[in-house]
């Protein structure tokens, strides 16, 4: 994709396209990865309600998996998954 002239954004900056974000992959904005135990996982799903992103990856109604091209490190997932799993870790990028 490339980079749109100030003449081509929508008047306001409106997104006019919804359900955009996968067309940007955030993973490169990550100084913490959040990393997932499934031996804990409850699913829940807390993670994936709460994830800004379309990171948290869920098949057949369970969490399988984190997409690292996506996740940004922002650790809600981390914060929301419930203490009695403690699923998640919130670790600093490599
Ligand atoms: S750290 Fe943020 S972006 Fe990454 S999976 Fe968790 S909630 Fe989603
Ligand atoms: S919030 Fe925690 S327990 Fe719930 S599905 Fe996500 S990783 Fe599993």
């Amino acid at each position: 994709m490339s980079a749109k002239s100030w003449r081509e954004i929508p008047i306001g900056g409106d997104i006019v396209e919804a359900g955009n974000s996968v067309e940007y992959k955030t993973g490169g904005w990550r100084t913490f990865k959040p990393v997932w135990y499934p031996e804990r996982c409850i699913h829940c799903l807390f993670c994936w309600l709460y994830c800004p992103e379309p990171a948290i990856l869920v098949e057949d109604g369970k969490m399988v998996g984190i997409n690292y091209d996506f996740c940004k490190g922002c650790g809600i997932c981390v914060k929301e998954c419930p203490d009695r799993a403690h699923a998640l870790e919130l670790v600093r990028e490599k």
